[in-house]
């Protein structure tokens, strides 16, 4: 038999036991250990509830057992019991992972009100409407989670309650509204749970527990799950607490405050509450509540009381706090801490003062700020300069700027996602039901909730502006439209939203890019003093050059030469080049190319002054270059039905010929990199020539330059060598034209896995490799990475046959051993070649880990990434596994 315990007493834990006892569980216990005021309660473990997950309904009389005990213990502490018509002890239910899931699963409040406990609590409170009203909350928190009776049902009768008496707010009904309103919920339950509701305690406290294990399951937890990467195994946790009330009258309250600003960072209590309230009337956006600081002037002593702990609870845990209150009756109780979910700005400034106030080290700050959420941090804002009107003003909720259509339900937002449509998801508030809906816009705005309302805190968490409780929009959900100030914007109207000022815009609206400052600058010239790889830029032009230099690039990975082609002035010159009939036609059409591909080339040496530029000559099949033949079939048939002339018609039929004899069956395999620099060595000759008087003219104008020529899609030792050759032959040239020397390096993407097989031959051509792991995935994992997206990568990741988009998480089983392969290979040969990477896998957290592992000189990413890629490679220095989900 299995002896496992499965219930703890709030005093039998610590914040040590978050995998057993959940987040929240292990957190209350803390707190009750450390003498806070936590009113008692037990928690059921994870145990349990995976447990419930094998064996099902036959566990329950084990929890049972346990849970006797534990209550009895909690009975003894409140002097109450559970079940006592004249005294009873009422409970809360609430679920918690070891990862916290705001939202996700359910709650149950005020249990253990029957028919007559709730006679027994209206004389105890000397309040009857307030016991009435926990009553009807229960049977609608009950009928919804337990009796799957959906809560509109309460909500429509509640609302025409309203209605009928004028109320605007539910503290507006007396005791005999919410006596009819208790009978209406009751006659709901068994309309549409076809049962009574229950009216012993026990049975209801066994119920619910039983449905919180099963809302681990649920569909919207599921989906968070899969979003924040959380095992599906780690099961809830269940606390069971005695309630404290905050909705006695008006010294009561509850609420929710930050000990410090989750948008900015300041150092200063931040939260609302709600006076006569009860549980999740805050959070759920119902009511709007007032900002903290108005605590102050109504209850200074409580304030005072609750700025103290949250200062205590901040240096305890040595982390910014989330914490929920009440106060019953003039007395604070603590209900719940967690690490408080923030921006990536307040994250950064946070790190950073607590190094300043000594309550963390440098590289503990470091390891403190998540790599994808400094993401937002590098994203558009809204021109300060642009005079723009507003129309609305709500609550700075979730920084950022972003513009769209605008959708009013979750379901719509994610048809149009797929549609490529940006979409501003617009509600009077958000639901966890909404949260596809959130994930599919580029942000959120609402008529109601607070800060800390369920729209802010996901918008926040997934790093998407968003706007709350912007009370002057009225909307009307059937009509999908919304209207301010007599003017109304239809479904589909483009608007446009200002999380950090809270801001709302019709129409689009100039955004500029970021600068990096303040504490962000530090933090990231802190991971430079820590990491040990170098971080490089992928950036083929002199803008892109600057901004990745601005954000701290070390140099460039790769440049990749075929961009500068494509660009209209050139694309007619290419296009002549490829049309030539003898390679004499070519080099003339190659002459023409040679300046321009120069000052490309100049410009990009110039920006980086001093630090290394990789450029790869080009790579990509030269149909590429060329119309599409589906298009010329079509432009030939009409230039004939026109009456085109024979000339036209002629050079029409050529181009054509040329495109098809270029077109390749599978163009990823075929006629491309250095396979190109071996069939056409005049390609490479230009631009092996341009990078060099480029190099040559700017090294006369006394600038330091550092070249480093890459030869793309080597398979075999033999290509390199003989690119190498070109590329001396070139370069010699060039400089004995010129008068000068100069250094260069001449290096080889690796990006085949025979490169890799092979990659000590190579390294007698090469001085650095750079891994192109975009092909190196593609050609290990025999995938095309445009068709596999396209078509089937989706699948795989929903069915979990892979875990991870390889193209956006280095394989490490499949692709990774290759690149240690060829690193140790490389090495083996030349002890001192320098190894890099420049696959998008280079901005990537998880692969710069592995980049780490494997020791590779640096990584390259694109130019926004680059702070991020610093975060992640000091982070990896300092310990951090790839693959970890956070809190
Ligand atoms: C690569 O293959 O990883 C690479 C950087 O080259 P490209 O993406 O240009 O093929
Ligand atoms: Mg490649």
């Amino acid at each position: 038999m299995d002896i496992e315990k499965l219930v703890y007493l709030f005093t039998e834990g610590n914040a040590q036991m978050k995998q057993l006892l959940g987040g929240k569980g292990a957190n209350l216990s803390e707190m009750t250990g450390i003498g806070l005021p936590v009113p008692p309660g037990f928690i059921i473990s994870t145990t349990a509830c995976n447990q419930y997950y094998q064996k099902g309904d036959s566990l329950m009389e084990a929890v049972q057992a346990e849970v006797d005990e534990a209550l009895a213990a909690v009975e003894l502490m409140q002097g109450k019991k559970f079940g006592d018509p004249n005294n009873p002890l009422l409970l809360s239910v609430r679920s918690g992972a070891a990862v916290s899931m705001p939202g996700m699963m359910d709650t149950i409040l005020n249990l253990g009100l029957n028919d007559q406990t709730v006679k027994g609590l209206a004389e105890v409170s000397g309040d009857e409407r307030f016991a009435l009203d926990c009553y009807r909350r229960f049977i609608q928190m009950y009928g919804d989670v337990v009796l799957k009776v959906d809560h509109a049902f309460f909500e429509r009768v509640l609302e025409r309650k309203k209605e009928e008496k004028g109320a605007r707010d539910d503290t507006q009904l007396t005791s005999e509204d919410l006596k009819v309103l208790v009978e209406q919920y009751k006659g709901i339950v068994k309309t549409k749970a076809s049962r009574e509701f229950p009216q012993e305690p026990m049975d209801q406290l066994m119920e619910s527990i039983r449905a919180v294990f099963d809302s681990w399951n649920n569909q919207r937890a599921i989906v968070y799950r899969k979003i924040h990467k959380i095992p599906d195994q780690l099961g809830t946790a269940i606390n069971v607490q005695a309630m404290v009330f905050g909705n006695l009258g008006e010294d009561c309250a509850t609420g929710v405050a930050f000990s410090r600003d989750p948008s900015t960072g300041e150092s200063k209590l931040y939260g609302e509450f709600l006076v006569n309230a009860q549980g999740e009337d805050v959070v759920a956006g119902i009511r709007t509540p007032l900002p903290i600081s108005q605590l102050e002037g109504l209850m200074p002593e409580l304030y005072n009381q609750f700025h103290d702990i949250s200062r205590r609870l901040e240096t305890h845990y040595r982390d910014i706090q989330d914490i929920e209150f009440t106060i019953e009756k003039g007395r604070l109780f603590i209900l719940q801490t967690r690490g408080g979910k923030r921006t990536a700005r307040s994250a950064v400034k946070v790190a950073v003062d607590f190094v300043k106030e000594g309550i963390l080290t440098r590289d503990e700050a470091v390891m403190r700020v998540e790599p994808e959420q400094i993401d937002q941090l590098l994203h558009r804002q809204i021109d300060p300069k642009a005079q723009l009107d507003f129309i609305a003003k709500g609550l700075p909720a979730s920084p950022g700027a972003a513009s769209g259509k605008v959708v009013f339900n979750a379901d719509e937002a994610e048809k149009m996602n797929q549609q490529d449509e940006k979409v501003i998801l617009v509600r009077p508030e958000t639901t966890p039901d909404d949260i596809h809906g959130i994930v599919a816009a580029q942000g959120v705005l609402t008529s109601r909730g607070g800060m800390t309302s369920h729209a802010a805190v996901v918008a926040r968490g997934m790093g998407k502006p968003c706007v709350c409780g912007c009370e002057s929009l009225n909307i009307d959900l059937e009509k999908e439209v919304f209207s301010v100030d007599n003017v109304t914007y239809s479904k589909g109207d483009i608007i446009s939203i200002d999380g950090g000022t809270g801001r709302v815009f019709v129409g689009e609206v100039p955004l500029i890019d970021i600068q990096l400052s303040g504490e962000f600058r530090e933090i990231l010239e802190w991971t430079d003093e820590i990491k040990s790889l170098g971080v490089r830029a992928n950036a083929d032009n002199p803008q892109d050059a600057k901004k990745a230099r601005e954000f701290g690039a070390e140099g460039i990975g790769l440049c990749r030469t075929e961009h500068m082609f494509m660009a209209q002035d050139r694309l007619p010159i290419v296009q002549e080049m490829i049309l030539s009939e003898s390679e004499v036609e070519r080099r003339k059409a190659l002459d023409k190319l040679l300046p321009i591909q120069q000052e490309d080339f100049y410009g990009i040496f110039e920006a980086m002054q001093g630090l290394p530029v990789t450029i790869r000559l080009l790579d990509p099949p030269l149909h590429e270059f060329l119309p599409d033949s589906e298009e010329l079939v079509e432009e030939l048939v009409k230039l004939k039905l026109t009456g085109g002339s024979l000339e036209e018609i002629r050079a029409k039929q050529i181009l054509l010929k040329k495109v098809k004899s270029l077109s390749e069956f599978n163009p990823m395999l075929g006629h491309r990199g250095c396979r190109l620099g071996i069939v056409y060595p005049e390609i490479y000759e230009m631009q092996v020539r341009a990078i060099c008087q480029a190099a040559a003219k700017l090294s006369k104008e006394g600038k330091e330059v550092v070249p480093e020529i890459m030869i793309p899609l080597v398979g075999h030792a033999e290509e390199l060598r003989i690119m190498r050759e070109l590329t001396q032959q070139v370069a010699l040239q060039v400089f004995s034209e010129q008068g000068i020397t100069l250094d260069y390096k001449i290096g080889t993407m690796i990006e085949l896995p025979r490169a890799c097989v092979v990659a000590d031959q190579i390294a007698e051509h090469a001085e650095f490799f750079s891994f192109g792991t975009n092909d190196l995935t593609q050609t290990t994992l025999g995938y095309s990475r445009d068709d596999a997206e396209g078509k089937f990568l989706h699948e795989y990741l929903a069915k979990k046959v892979i875990g991870e988009n390889p193209f956006i998480t280095l394989d490490r089983e499949g692709v990774g051993p290759l690149v240690q392969m060829a690193a140790e290979k490389g090495r083996g040969l030349k002890p001192d070649i320098k190894l890099g990477i420049c696959g998008e896998h280079g901005g990537d957290p998880d692969s710069i880990i592995f980049c780490h592992e494997v020791n590779l000189n640096y990584v390259s990413c694109s130019p926004f990434r680059v702070p991020i890629a610093r975060l992640a490679a000091a982070q990896a220095k300092l310990g951090k596994k790839a693959g970890g989900y956070g809190d």
